[in-house]
C-alpha cells in the first residue's frame, strides 16, 4: 500500500515521562505505517532544553510561526525538585508559556465524547470547547493586605499627560485591595482566535463576561469582540450558518448546562480557568481533552490538555507495564496531520485524520479502553482493560482495515 505523502513538514515538539513513551508508539504503530510523515523535529524533553539552554523551545514556536501547524507532546515544567531531578542550570520557564507568548495564542479545550461514557450532565450531547483567554486580569494582579484605616484610590499616569485618580475605598478597618489589568492588543488577539476557531471548526461561537457590573473592564471584552465580529467576521459566520452570541456569564452558566453542547464559550481568564475544570470533570477524563492553541493570524498548536503522567512514568521505569490513556495525545496528531492537509489540499491525509479518529472511537465503542476509563463506563458495558501499546495496536487493527 502506496504511503500517504505530505508537502509541508508538521512541527513536531517531543517531550517527557510518559508521554513521551507514548508518542514513540503513536507515529510507531498509528503514524508512520500510513503517513510518509514530515515533520521538522524539535526534541522538547527537559534534557535536550537544558542542553540548549531552552533555545529549542523559541525555534520550535519560530518554526510554528513559519509552518503554521505543530503538534506537542506534553512537557515538563520544572520546579525546585525538577530542578534536582535532572540536575538543571536553570529553572526553564514553562514550554507551553513560552510558546503561548511567541504565537500570542488563545488555548481552546475540548473533550472527546464516547457513547459509552455518559457526561454528568445528561443532556450534553456534544463536545463543549472552553476557549480561555490567558492574559492578565487576576493572574497578574498587584494586590495589598490593608493593615489599617486609610483611603485607597486608583490612578494612572499617562505620557502625554492624561491623568486620573479616584478613590476606590475609604476603609474603617483593614481589608485587601487588588488592582488589574488587560491590554486591547490582548484582547484584540483574543477576540481574532476565536472567531478564526469558530470558523475553523464550523461552531457557534458565546462569548460572556460580567459587563454588567464591570462598565468599564468587561465592556472593553464586550465591544472589542463587537467590533471586531461586526467588521471582519460577520459575513463569513452568516456564510457558514454559525453564530456569534454574547451573554451574562451567569446566564451562560445556566445555559450551558441546559444545553446540548456543540459550541465554543470564549471566557475571560479566570472563568475559563474554573469553566473548563468543571467541564472536564463533567465529561469524564483530563486523559480525554484535547487542547489546541490558535493564534490571532491563524497558526495551529495541538496538544493534549494533559501532564506527562509522571507517576505512570515512574512505575514504567520499574518496569511495571501501565495503562496510560493514549487517547488525547493521538487526537493532538490527528488534529495536526488534519489542519496540515486542510491548508496543503491534501484530501487523503484529511481523510487518514478522519479515520484516525474513527478507529479511536471504535476500540472504545468495542468496549477496549485503558484502566482510567474503565470505571467511568456505564453499568453494562462489557469492557476489556488493556495496557497502553495493546490499546494502541488494537485502535491500528481498526485503522489498517479502513485505510
Ligand atoms: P498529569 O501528568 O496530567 O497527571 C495527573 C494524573 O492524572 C495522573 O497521575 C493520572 O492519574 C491522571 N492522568 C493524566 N493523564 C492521564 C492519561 N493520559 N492516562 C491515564 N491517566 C492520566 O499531571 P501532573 O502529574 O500534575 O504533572 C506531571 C508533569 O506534567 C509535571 O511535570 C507538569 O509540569 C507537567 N504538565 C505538563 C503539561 C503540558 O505539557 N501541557 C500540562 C500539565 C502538566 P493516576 O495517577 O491516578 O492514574
Ligand atoms: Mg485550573
Amino acid at each position: 500500500m502506496a504511503k500517504i505523502k505530505m508537502t509541508t513538514p508538521l512541527v513536531e515538539m517531543d517531550g517527557d515521562e510518559m508521554t513521551r513513551i507514548i508518542w514513540q508508539m503513536i507515529k510507531d504503530e498509528l503514524i508512520c505505517p500510513f503517513v510518509e510523515l514530515n515533520t521538522e523535529y524539535y526534541d522538547l524533553g527537559l534534557p535536550e532544553r537544558e542542553r540548549t539552554r531552552d533555545k529549542v523551545t523559541f525555534d520550535s514556536a519560530y518554526a510554528t510561526q513559519k509552518y503554521g501547524v505543530a503538534v506537542k507532546c506534553a512537557t515538563i515544567t520544572p520546579n525546585k525538585q525538577r530542578v534536582e531531578e535532572y540536575n538543571l542550570s536553570e529553572m526553564w520557564k514553562s514550554p507551553n508559556g513560552t510558546i503561548r507568548a511567541i504565537l500570542d495564542g488563545t488555548v481552546f479545550r475540548s473533550p472527546i465524547i464516547i457513547d459509552s461514557i455518559k457526561p454528568v450532565v445528561r443532556n450534553w450531547k456534544k463536545p463543549i470547547t472552553i476557549a480561555r483567554h490567558a492574559y492578565g486580569d487576576v493572574y497578574k494582579a498587584t494586590e495589598y493586605r490593608v493593615p489599617t484605616k486609610g483611603t485607597a484610590t486608583l490612578s494612572f499616569k499617562g505620557e502625554d499627560g492624561t491623568e486620573f485618580s479616584k478613590t476606590i475605598y475609604d476603609f474603617e478597618c483593614p481589608g485587601v485591595l487588588q488592582g488589574q489589568y488587560n491590554k486591547d492588543s490582548s484582547i484584540i488577539s483574543f477576540a481574532h482566535s476565536c472567531f478564526k476557531y469558530a470558523i475553523a471548526t464550523k461552531q457557534d461561537l458565546w462569548f460572556s463576561t460580567k459587563d454588567t457590573i464591570s462598565k468599564q473592564y468587561d465592556q472593553t471584552f464586550k465591544l472589542i469582540f463587537e467590533d471586531i465580529y461586526n467588521k471582519e467576521y460577520k459575513a463569513k459566520f452568516e456564510e457558514l450558518g454559525i453564530t456569534y452570541f454574547y451573554t451574562l456569564i451567569d446566564d451562560a452558566v445556566a445555559r450551558v448546562i441546559r444545553s446540548e453542547g456543540g459550541y465554543i464559550w470564549a471566557c475571560k481568564n479566570y472563568d475559563g480557568d474554573v469553566m473548563s475544570d468543571m467541564v472536564s470533570t463533567a465529561f469524564g477524563s483530563l486523559a480525554m481533552m484535547t487542547s489546541v492553541l490558535v493564534s490571532p493570524d491563524g497558526k495551529f498548536e495541538y496538544e493534549a490538555a494533559h501532564g506527562t503522567v509522571t507517576r505512570h512514568y515512574y512505575k514504567h521505569l520499574k518496569g511495571e507495564v501501565t495503562s496510560t490513556n493514549p487517547m488525547a495525545t493521538i487526537y493532538a496528531w490527528s488534529g495536526a496531520l488534519r489542519k496540515r492537509g486542510e491548508l496543503d489540499g491534501l484530501a487523503d491525509l484529511v481523510d487518514f485524520a478522519d479515520k484516525l479518529e474513527a478507529a479511536c472511537i471504535k476500540t472504545l465503542d468495542d468496549g477496549i479502553m485503558t484502566k482510567d476509563l474503565v470505571g467511568l463506563v456505564d453499568d453494562g458495558v462489557k469492557v476489556t482493560s488493556v495496557n497502553t501499546l495493546e490499546f494502541i495496536k488494537a485502535i491500528r487493527e481498526r485503522l489498517a482495515t479502513t485505510v
